[in-house]
């Protein structure tokens, strides 16, 4: 019955099927398993006497008369239903539903649930949900429990094409009723019964979110929170979890060829290319990396920092590693900005090293990347630094040892696995931009362990947050020359949706042009933006990190790793058009040497209730945890990333801001399950087949 497709139910046919197959409804099982929008309690007689204007109500009667009438609009008729119970009549109109003749008959028992209106002299319902009600009623005291639309607590579907909710609710209540009180034999219960424990069973909840029993709380219906949700969420979590546990164990079960080994040699290497003291945050961290690299299983770990927390180094230490075991490294960044500059820090670092660093980005000249690329393969190169360029057919090492992923969440988990294949099982170090709330963390990498640099290098300065409406801007530019008069520099900020629209370009262009001519023309201001050539991008950023140009007005893409010590000053303008983990980043920025910075947000007032809420949460705390876990609640789970191919599953029924502690109980549940191997057959046989498809994602196998 529930693997059955929609298309051989009676009722729906090949064109409604198709257009629930559009939203990817092909079987009775994703139809059943599909939440109703809301409910609505349509329980509870009223009787017609004590009805009142303004009120949702549901009356049950017989039909005295019916009819089409026509108005004084031309083409405008009316349909009309007189219905009486024991205390009086009331009638329905229908506006230009002349169908409806058909429909309804004299000394039908019918029940009608709607808002009552005053409307010519008279009360009245206006499109009211009605039910011919076939079972006999005494006095229309009591509706029996056949309604399916009315007299009860009613599911509300969203609309799929022309398939309308009242449709859809007929259908679900068809086959609901036609199912053996177990669901049939392939109704099956995806999660074992100890696990289940005292969670209804998976066909109960069934019946319990579509026709919730009489008495059923409608709040806690409509938040999704009642048992039977609930247990359906948990369903959809354990599985997913269930499969990322198991695609981690598989992955540990391949063998690296070549652990790497650490020794006294290697520890002297590394103190010598290590320009400070690494903080405590930053050694836990490098122990945790290092550590796993020596495993003879390859290495899968996220590593988490706030910005400035200084990942970079961390990973090049590890880098190091590699490299004295005669490995090769490769390190992606997602723009070539911060490829770039990647590169210029890692080679001024290995300077004094034997090791070679190349680039590799997709702006080099055919010339250059055919040269670069043979010495990636014949491993002269040891560590090259680059875009996705890296992940293309014609990048090949003779012994790549180390992945390195800057800025997890720009790529996808297919780009990820894409470079990890052209090495033998190599370690893989992926690190993120932001931090990230712990369970996106969960979802997005739950099967990658998970090292977490708290803290920030010693001598960091606080930054200031301020927030400027518009009016203000003179101020802030105030702000900004008394930083330019001590020699420091600044950034101001033009918020892009894309990077391709020509009307925002043209504004950040003609911002930089206010800003050189009008406002600091005794001050360089270069202009930096994603549509511009890279050589032309380097040129800005190397003559900014020099400190040849003052004010560097750019587009965002700065937004990510960008490092300038002399930076003071951030102005953000149209803060109130960018995310709060964008924000964050942005200030990120400034704040990076020994001199106290500022980060200015001019707003366009008025402000919307999200944009006033982003702001505050800047200004409240410069902890990047703290703000992660605001910017999930406030934007919701897929902007939170901005990209769809960011590891995220597709989920159905599961929310994972409102339904996060059930994504970490539903954790620990798989983790404990697929513990005992022989007991985790079934479910292992299960996910196999059904894992990937389900959730959207590359799969476990
Ligand atoms: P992120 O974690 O945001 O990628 P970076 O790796 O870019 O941070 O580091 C930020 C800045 O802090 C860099 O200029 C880096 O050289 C510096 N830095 C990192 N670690 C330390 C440290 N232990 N002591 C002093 N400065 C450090
Ligand atoms: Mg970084």
């Amino acid at each position: 019955m529930w693997s059955q497709p929609l298309q051989f139910v009676k009722g729906v046919g090949p064109r409604r099927a198709a257009e629930c197959a559009r939203v990817g409804l092909t079987t009775v099982e994703d139809l059943l398993l599909r939440f109703p929008r809301r409910y609505e309690n349509r329980a509870g007689l009223t009787p017609i006497a004590s009805l009142r204007p303004g009120q949702t109500a549901t009356v049950v009667g017989e039909v005295l008369s019916s009819g089409v009438r026509t108005t004084r609009r031309p083409g405008f008729r009316l349909f009309e239903v007189v219905v009486r119970d024991t205390t009086g009549a009331i009638r329905a109109v229908f506006p230009n539903q002349a169908f409806l003749k058909d429909v309804f008959r004299p000394h039908q028992q019918i029940v009608l649930y709607g808002l009552l209106e005053y409307r010519s002299g008279g009360l009245q319902f206006t499109n009211a949900e009605y039910e011919i009600v076939r079972g006999e009623i005494a006095d229309g005291a009591e509706v029996d429990d056949v309604t399916v639309h009315t007299g009860r607590i009613v599911p509300i579907y969203e609309k799929i094409g022309s398939v309308t909710t009242r449709m859809q609710r007929s259908l679900i209540f068809q086959l609901l009723n036609d199912m053996p009180a177990d669901g049939g034999g392939d109704a099956g219960d995806p999660i074992p019964a100890a696990v289940r424990g005292a969670m209804p069973t998976r066909m109960d909840a069934v019946r319990a979110i579509h026709f919730p029993a009489p008495g059923t709380e409608v709040d806690a219906l409509n938040a999704f929170a009642t048992d039977a949700h609930r247990r359906l969420i948990f369903e959809e979590f354990f599985l997913f979890q269930a499969g990322l546990v198991l695609r981690k164990r598989r992955a540990a079960a391949d063998k690296k060829p070549r652990p790497v080994k650490v020794d006294d040699r290697i520890r002297d290497a590394a103190r010598k290319v290590l320009p400070f003291k690494l903080t405590e945050g930053q050694k836990i961290a490098l122990r945790e990396i290092v550590t796993d690299m020596q495993r003879p299983e390859p290495m899968h770990r996220l590593l988490q920092g706030d910005v400035g927390a200084g990942k970079t180094i961390v990973a090049l230490l590890a880098a190091l590693v590699a490299m004295e075991n005669g490995l090769q490294v490769a390190f992606m960044a997602p723009t070539e900005i911060l490829a770039d500059q990647h590169y210029l820090t890692i080679r001024r670092l290995l300077d004094a090293s034997r090791f070679r660093v190349a680039s590799l980005t997709g702006s080099l000249t055919a010339a250059k990347k055919r040269a670069t690329l043979a010495e990636i393969a014949s491993g002269t190169t040891h560590l090259v630094v680059g875009t996705h360029a890296l992940v293309e057919g014609a990048v090949e090492f003779r012994d790549l040892g180390l992945v390195v992923i800057d800025e997890q969440h720009r790529f996808g988990v297919l780009q990820r696995a894409t470079l990890r294949e052209k090495g033998q099982k190599p370690d893989v170090l992926v690190m993120t931009a932001t931090p990230i709330p712990r369970t996106l963390a969960l979802t997005a990498f739950g099967d990658l362990d998970v090292s977490v640099i708290r803290g920030l290098p010693p001598g960091r300065q606080p930054i200031r947050t301020l927030a400027k409406a518009e009016s203000r801007r003179d101020e802030v530019y105030q702000l900004v020359r008394h930083d330019l008069e001590q020699g420091r520099q600044a950034y101001v900020i033009y918020p892009l949706v894309d990077e391709s629209e020509k009307v925002d370009l043209k504004a950040a262009t003609a911002m930089y042009d206010t800003l050189q001519q009008d406002v600091f023309p005794e001050y360089r201001v270069a202009l930096l933006h994603g549509r511009m050539k890279a050589d032309e991008k380097e040129q800005v950023m190397a003559a900014f990190a020099r400190g040849d140009v003052h004010v560097l007005a750019a587009t965002t893409v700065v937004e990510v790793g960008v490092d300038v010590a002399n930076a003071t000053m951030m102005v953000v303008e149209h803060g109130e058009r960018f995310g709060l983990s964008q924000l964050h980043q942005l200030r990120g920025r400034v704040g990076r040497g020994e001199h106290p910075s500022t980060c200015v947000l001019l707003y366009q007032a008025p402000l919307t209730e999200q944009g006033k809420a982003r702001i505050d949460a800047l200004i409240s705390t410069t902890d990047g945890f703290i703000i992660a876990e605001r910017d999930l609640e406030i934007r919701g789970p897929g902007d939170f990333f901005g990209t769809r191919q960011s590891g995220l599953p597709t989920l159905r029924v599961g929310d994972l801001v409102r339904d996060h502690t059930l994504m970490e109980d539903a954790r620990r549940a798989a983790v404990s399950w697929l513990d005992d191997d022989v007991r985790a057959r079934g479910l292992v046989a299960y996910l196999t087949t059904h894992w990937a498809e389900r959730f959207g994602l590359v799969g476990i196998g």
